[in-house]
């Protein structure tokens, strides 16, 4: 069994951004800048924020936070979006979700320019996605086909069953894998909490891409000996020998799963790295106008 290592991964690439930032910043040329908004005190949504700043300083981005509390109103959050649209020396730009209940998501993502959309949320560039044009690629799933791809793992005929249907991982990763060329060409069957019989299905899998939300869902009987194992969730869940009294966990029984792998990515050290290297990747394709002119 193979571990899928994404802090690995992680590093190389960023290492390649790194030395990227650098020849930019010989030739004088704009360094990348991402933005990030985080509305309300939302401990995990703060955690990513911060990687993502994070990370952007790792490899010489500029990076800019913007905060404001949870009961800002909505014409608010949507002033900060059309500045940030407007602003040239901003390159890409993220509001990270969920946002609270008061405020229309969808109304958000839809004011944000699509080609500052480094989330890849936008349905511009979703659309773009789903008929191969070049589209800023939703961060999970960018992520997970850059992972299969340095990993060499083979995709072609490949029979990938995702589960969960989201508009960020479930389904965006379906279309990625089924699309022609590399990493894709698989026959994908997207599974949902309304699929009958969902373990048979699994079972069919040569390739599982596992975004439920539901701590440890796919069982060690679910996966055919040699599978690849892509786990996006990231749950909490209560462990009384650690000191934080509780650990992450993804939505595949590590334990029982991990053996019967070719490969598998682990939780956390997987996905979860890759997203926020991969939101990396899309600001510098927009600072260098790769997707958009
Ligand atoms: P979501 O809640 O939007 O979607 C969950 C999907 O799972 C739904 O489509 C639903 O149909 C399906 N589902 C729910 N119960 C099911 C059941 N019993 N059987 C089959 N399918 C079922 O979640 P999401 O935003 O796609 O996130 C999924 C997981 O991935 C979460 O744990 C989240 O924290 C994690 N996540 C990780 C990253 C990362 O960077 N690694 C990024 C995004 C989300």
């Amino acid at each position: 069994m193979i571990l899928l290592d994404g802090k690995l991964l992680s590093e190389n690439i960023k290492a390649e951004l790194a030395a990227e930032v650098d020849l930019i910043r010989e030739r004088h040329d704009k360094i990348p800048h991402l933005a990030a908004v985080l509305i309300g005190e939302n401990a995990a949504s703060q955690v990513y924020v911060n990687s993502k700043i994070k990370s952007c300083e790792q490899v010489g981005f500029k990076s800019t936070l913007i905060q404001r509390p949870a009961d800002v109103t909505e014409d608010e959050v949507l002033e900060i979006v059309r500045n940030l649209n407007d602003d040239p020396d901003v390159d890409g730009f993220i509001v990270q979700l969920p946002l609270p209940k008061h405020i229309d998501e969808e109304k958000v993502t839809l004011a944000i320019d699509h080609r500052k959309d480094v989330d890849g949320f936008h349905p511009i560039n979703f659309g773009r996605m789903a008929q191969g044009l070049p589209a800023f690629l939703p961060a999970t799933p960018y992520g997970i086909v850059e992972m299969l791809r340095r990993y060499n793992i083979e995709t072609a005929g490949k029979h990938c069953v995702v589960v969960g249907r989201s508009n960020i991982v479930g389904t965006p990763i379906s279309i990625l894998l089924s699309r022609k060329g590399y990493p894709g060409d698989c026959t994908v069957t997207l599974t949902h909490s309304r699929t009958k019989d969902l373990p048979a299905e699994v079972r069919r899998a040569d390739i599982v891409v596992a975004a439920i939300g539901i701590p440890e869902f796919i069982k060690g009987d679910w996966v055919k000996e040699g599978a690849v194992v892509i786990d996006v969730g990231i749950n909490r869940i209560p462990d009384a020998t650690k000191k934080s009294g509780s650990r992450l966990v993804g939505d595949v029984d590590f334990e029982a799963v991990a053996p019967k792998c070719s490969h598998i990515t682990p939780v956390p050290g997987g996905v979860g790295l890759m997203t926020v290297t991969a939101l990396l990747m899309n600001t510098l394709k927009a600072c260098k106008r790769e997707i958009y002119s």
